[in-house]
């Protein structure tokens, strides 16, 4: 297994704010010291593999605010700071680094300081300024490898990735989050599957409010008489029990068993294409703990 381990990514990160890369910095630094992952550097892809998903327009705006230093990007959830746009664009050049090097070794790579998954075509939302996962999922649209599978298991609905492809019936999402209505950015009905010639191609998973249990089956039930090209999955942390943001209490174990799960099924379908993405988690320890033993796990 490979995982980026680049100071340019973990400088996506703020400061007096629930979001920072220390989750992932030291997850990281922990896989890599025993030996379960092998680092890599994220390449430096050019700047228009924004556009793969972002308007022009928005990319200008977070440039000016990046400029500028201050003030919000969007209503008041995601700061602005000096250099933010470079450090957000080294975060998505870090997945499609992990994605490349997926395709190359038919192995699991992982960008822990990733799944940046609020983040929609025009606008920034819930400390996500640029969607790496939607443009992974572009990335590989675009070189004709499809369907895509994205797993999402953060506590929150994965609005920016979930709606930019509600229509496109390459790319099957399974999204487990908390309830809407006790949970921003209260997106994510079950009713929804998808629009057009896209319809069932999508499936939200609702959890209740102190739910312990991620899966109950419905992973296996939707992926069932399908096949995947690759398989993107987001694995914020923050639906852990103990979590300050989220209402979850999901177990160790249950967190662990579904990333598991798709692991075996990214064997199965196809030839270990599996790409892993951090997410939230705003509980320092707890995060850090579900990460390492998680990944771990696919090692033994
Ligand atoms: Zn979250």
């Amino acid at each position: 297994m490979y995982i980026i381990q680049d100071e340019r990514v973990f400088r996506y990160s703020f400061r007096n704010h629930p979001f920072s890369s220390e989750k992932a910095r030291k997850a990281t630094q922990i896989l890599v010291s025993e030996g379960i992952v092998k680092p890599i550097r994220a390449m430096e892809y050019p700047e228009d593999i924004l556009y793969l998903f972002h308007d022009r327009n928005y990319v200008e705006f977070v440039k000016e605010k990046s400029k500028e230093g201050r003030g919000y990007i969007d209503y008041g959830d995601t700061p602005a700071y000096p250099g933010i746009h470079e450090d957000a664009l080294w975060v998505v050049r870090a997945t499609l680094t992990a994605i490349d090097s997926t395709l190359e070794n038919g192995d699991v790579s992982i960008n822990l300081n990733g799944g940046l998954h609020h983040a929609g075509r025009d606008h920034a939302s819930g400390f996500c300024v640029y969607n790496d996962a939607a443009i992974g999922i572009r990335y590989l649209l675009e070189k004709g490898i499809k369907p895509v599978l994205y797993v999402d298991i953060d506590a929150h609905h994965g609005d920016g990735v979930f709606y930019g492809f509600i229509d496109n019936r390459d790319v099957y999402i399974i999204d487990y989050h908390e309830d809407p209505r006790t949970l921003f950015p209260g997106t994510g009905y079950e009713y929804e599957t998808g629009e057009g010639e896209a319809k069932g191609t999508k499936r939200n998973v609702v959890r209740e409010m102190f739910s312990m249990e991620i899966d109950r089956g419905e992973f296996d039930q939707f992926i069932a008489g399908k096949n995947f090209r690759f398989i993107l999955m987001q694995i914020g942390a923050d639906g852990l029990a103990g979590d300050p943001l989220t209402h979850l209490r999901y177990s160790i174990d249950s967190y662990r068993k579904i990333i598991k799960r798709v692991h075996t099924i990214s064997r199965d379908m196809c030839e270990g294409r599996l790409v892993l993405l951090g997410g939230g988690g705003y509980s320092l320890q707890n995060a850090v703990e579900a990460y390492t033993s998680a990944i771990k796990g696919l090692s033994q």
